[in-house]
């Protein structure tokens, strides 16, 4: 790390003159500017380091700069660095075969996207023709993309301002023990609970008009919900009935980050249609995808698919996927990442609950962890109000800024911080910064009654 406060100074002023950013107030914002990368962490041009939590927007899984991708990408460039979809390419097909082998049961075709939000768009386009029908049912607590079906589907505040009557899109609650919408008591009974509700709202939907549910296997950005056992097996039972389509969204789940290939090997559930992206290839280059079924892939066999991107299955994106998830292979990167949850995470998480009384809940798999923070444990109050701003927002502003002042680049939402550092990141590096966590925390404690 060798520091450059001036060019730093450039960087940050043709940032604030020219780009335009991501869901922000564009005068409000103040971006770091970032230097460099590797592994578990990145550097600002002062050359200050921090220890990367976030995995940037949970997609690093493989960390940064990870040598054999960024080799695979180097050499690709020099092979062919683009192609139309039309044609078969060497990187397109083995990223093809090598995520089929990985995906559960019988989804054997790959479409290729750019991203997420496109991966949702297209699967629910197979759905729609596939089915005849047009309605598609997804979970308040969800986040599905940014793109006019994914945010219609979306369930979190990022869907209000975005709401331009885009029709067939019905909202339905999910399991959440912790705060439980059916009055649940317990597991078993939010996971009954939770299904009778699915199935009331497709009754009242009318069964024959859902081409479609979609879930996140363990949600992500809205709280890392994990879904009682039985409760994924009981909407595949529910769709089988009706002839609904079950599409699994592991755009952030998928490849590694709950310490399985995929979340839904933890359920044994096979959905008709899965979605992924960011781990596919820790984003290096833009990738994302929908796995495809043997019945849905037949509805195309002989009628034209009508959906295409000029960037489906990218040559460089493509031999990303491939280094990476050979790399994620030969290096037990999945296995870490189940390892580190079970004997470092989870474990230093409960104990850090003991000892603060702002912790509500500790709830996670593999490097994919929510800690929910709450004025009240009795009440369950939460910390910060639901999609607070400005002063209602600062216990959870200054706990970002406070972890950020100690090198620990942290992931917080609504009232809760995540902890889902690089599937490879090392014992060492998540006790660091769970340290630094369990430091700053005292300071969320003063809220709490
Ligand atoms: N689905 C889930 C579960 C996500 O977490 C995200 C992004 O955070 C998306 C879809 C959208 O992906 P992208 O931003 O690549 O379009």
């Amino acid at each position: 790390i060798s520091p450059n406060p001036a060019l730093g100074q450039a960087v940050k002023a043709a940032d604030r003159a020219h780009v335009f950013h991501s869901w922000s107030a564009q005068s409000l914002i103040d971006p770091l500017a970032v230097a460099g990368a590797e592994g578990s962490y990145f550097w600002d041009f002062e050359g200050k380091r921090y220890l990367d939590f976030s995995s940037q927007l949970v997609n690093t899984n493989i960390g940064h700069q990870h040598p054999k991708v960024v080799a695979a990408i180097q050499e690709q460039a020099a092979k062919l660095c683009t192609f139309a979809p039309a044609f078969a390419i060497e990187s397109r097909s083995e990223a093809a075969r090598l995520i089929a082998e990985r995906t559960p049961g019988d989804l054997d075709k790959i479409f290729f996207t750019n991203g997420g939000a496109e991966a949702n768009e297209n699967a629910i386009r197979m759905a729609r023709l596939h089915t005849g029908r047009q309605k598609v049912l997804s979970t308040y607590r969800s986040y599905h993309g940014a793109t006019a079906n994914a945010i219609a589907l979306t369930g979190d505040p990022r869907r209000w301002p975005n709401e331009t009557g885009v029709s067939g899109v019905v909202h339905f609650w999910g399991p959440y023990p912790y705060r439980s919408n059916f009055h649940a008591e317990n597991e078993a009974q939010e996971c009954e609970r939770a299904l009778a509700h699915l199935e009331d709202t497709i009754a009242f939907e009318g069964p024959q008009t859902v081409a479609a549910i979609i879930l996140e296997t363990v949600v992500g950005t809205a709280g890392i919900l994990i879904p009682p056992t039985g409760y994924l097996a009981g909407v595949r039972e529910i769709c089988d009935r009706y002839g609904i389509v079950f599409i699994l969204d592991e755009v952030m789940a998928g490849f590694g980050r709950t310490g399985e290939w995929f979340a839904a090997d933890h359920w044994g559930v096979t959905p008709d249609l899965l979605t992924f992206a960011k781990g596919v290839n820790s984003g290096y280059v833009p990738l994302g995808g929908v796995a495809i079924s043997g019945e849905i892939a037949a509805t195309f066999a002989e009628r034209p698919f009508p959906g295409g991107l000029t960037y489906s299955g990218h040559p460089l994106a493509c031999a990303s996927a491939v280094a990476t998830i050979n790399a994620m292979a030969e290096e037990g990167i999945v296995e870490n990442a189940k390892h580190v949850g079970e004997t470092v995470i989870g474990p230093e998480l409960r104990a850090m609950a003991e000892r603060h009384p702002s912790i509500g809940e500790v709830r996670g798999l593999g490097v994919f962890w929510a800690v929910e923070l709450v004025k009240n444990r009795e009440t369950r109050e939460p910390l910060t109000p639901y999609n607070a701003a400005g002063a209602a927002n600062a216990p959870m502003a200054e706990l970002a800024a406070e972890c950020k002042k100690r090198g620990l680049w942290p992931f917080t939402n609504m009232n809760r911080f995540h902890v889902v550092p690089p599937c490879n990141v090392t014992e060492a590096e998540a006790k660091e910064g769970l340290a630094v966590l369990d430091e700053v925390l005292t300071l969320t404690d003063r809220h709490t009654a």
